[in-house]
């Protein structure tokens, strides 16, 4: 927004409320409400909810799942390394081609990883390259043989159990995940020469348990974490709703309940911030108005005439201000303060009558009036050029006089300081 070269940027009241906007506004509260209700286990994510969600998590899950993904590849290079070292040289060299499969499966994961795209496709690609990964340790111990077979399964079960246990899938995903170690197992496991069937029935059923112990502790991380985002959602609604309500009772604090203009507390924080300010270096100007005879109005029409005036000539008023500089407020009763910053005392005398003008063509009943049948305003104007040389308070009392003196000489006219 550009600003007038005296404009200072303070809000009129009635521009003021503005609700803040938040993550929150857009997420449906209602949801949220009725899911914190009820029991922790049962909060399941739908629709909008969902996404959200997931837009938040999503950085977090992707940083995990790639950090998992470049910290195998480094094991996994590290073991063919230390392999080589104290392996006889047939075994080790037996282990190079399965533990090859890892890295590009890895890195190929944690590549498409590193920027949010679509859901499906990246969950795919992660159990696609999981799968490699956990084949690719079993092929490992498979193709050594001896002890090294059933060692590099369980292995391969630990990276699965681990791979579980930190990424922040949906549940359908670490399932499946959970399935492909166990199947690799039990598929391995049933070749292994060294091992009787029997043995390999009790080696799966207990490494199934344990894994489906793992999903359960996997899926309450999850419905903790979705809680906790749920409660920063209510929380963010209920801070929007206070800024709202505050908004609401600083607009109530500022405004004219009749009129529905600035009132005079309004205006008084404004010419303290217009000195504190202190940058009008083209003068200012106050306009006292008062209507005229309005006791008459009152007694002759009833109040509620008096507040239907009042409210007419605010908007009078109002509508002859030039710009967003300028800043009417009701004073009191039946007056109002007018500033204009930046102007020139000739243009602030102009103002002020058009401003008296327009009252007296407008034509408002006031029959009592002993200055016309129409009600009028006479108007006090004050002015200085450097508002460093004066204080708001004498440039008010300033107006005042150069009212009283408009009162004094007839009323429906206005009056200068000083003249
Ligand atoms: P003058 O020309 O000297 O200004 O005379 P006046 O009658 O306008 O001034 P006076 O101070 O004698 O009377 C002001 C009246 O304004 C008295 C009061 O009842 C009336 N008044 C103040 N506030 C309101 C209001 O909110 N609504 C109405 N209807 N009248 C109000
Ligand atoms: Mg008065
Ligand atoms: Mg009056």
């Amino acid at each position: 927004m550009e600003l007038h070269k005296n404009e200072i940027p303070v809000s009129k009241p009635d521009i003021d409320v503005k609700i803040q906007q938040n993550a929150s506004t857009s997420a449906p509260i209602g949801e949220v409400e009725r899911l914190l209700n009820g029991r922790t286990r049962d909060i399941r994510l739908k629709g909008e909810l969902r996404r959200l969600f997931r837009e938040r998590s999503w950085p977090r899950t992707a940083k995990i799942i790639r950090s998992w993904m470049i910290w195998v590849t480094f094991i996994d290079l590290l073991t063919l390394g230390l392999n080589a070292i104290l392996l006889p040289r047939p075994v080790a060299l037996s282990m190079l081609a399965p533990a090859c499969i890892l890295p590009p499966a890895a890195l190929g994961a944690a590549f498409f990883w590193r920027k949010p795209g679509l859901p499906r496709l990246q969950i795919t690609v992660l159990i696609a390259g999981l799968f490699f990964i956990l084949l690719s340790v079993a092929l490992v111990g498979v193709t050594a043989g001896g002890e090294f077979y059933e060692r590099h399964l369980n292995i391969m079960l630990f990276v699965a159990i681990s791979a579980i246990i930190i990424f922040a899938i949906p549940l359908p995903a670490t399932t499946t995940i959970a399935a492909m170690a166990l199947g690799l197992y039990l598929f391995f496991q049933i070749h292994n020469p060294s091992i009787t069937v029997g043995s390999v029935e009790a080696a799966t059923l207990f490494f199934t348990a344990g894994i489906v112990a793992t999903i359960v502790s996997r899926r309450t991380m999850t419905i903790l974490a979705q809680k906790a985002f749920l409660l920063e959602l209510r929380d963010q609604s209920r801070v929007a709703e206070l800024a709202a309500a505050n908004a609401r009772l600083e607009l109530l604090a500022r405004t004219d309940p009749l009129t529905g203009i600035a009132n005079r507390r309004w205006m008084m924080e404004l010419l303290n911030r217009l000195w504190d300010a202190g940058a009008e270096t083209g003068g200012i100007a106050l306009l006292m108005c008062d209507i005229d005879h309005f006791k008459a109005l009152n007694d002759s029409l009833g109040h509620g005439e008096g507040d239907r005036c009042l409210v007419k000539v605010a908007g009078i008023i109002q509508s002859n201000l030039r710009g967003s500089h300028d800043h009417a407020a009701r004073y009191g009763g039946e007056e109002f303060l007018v500033v204009l910053p930046g102007i020139a005392e000739e243009e602030a005398i102009e103002v002020a009558r058009q401003i008296r003008e327009s009252v007296e063509i407008a034509s408002l009943p006031n029959p009592a009036s002993r200055v016309s049948s129409h009600v009028t305003v006479s108007i006090g104007v004050s002015h200085v050029e450097d508002i460093q040389s004066t204080t708001p308070e004498q440039l008010q009392s300033q107006a005042d006089q150069a009212l009283y003196r408009a009162k004094e000489s007839g009323r429906n006219r206005v009056v200068p300081y000083g003249r």
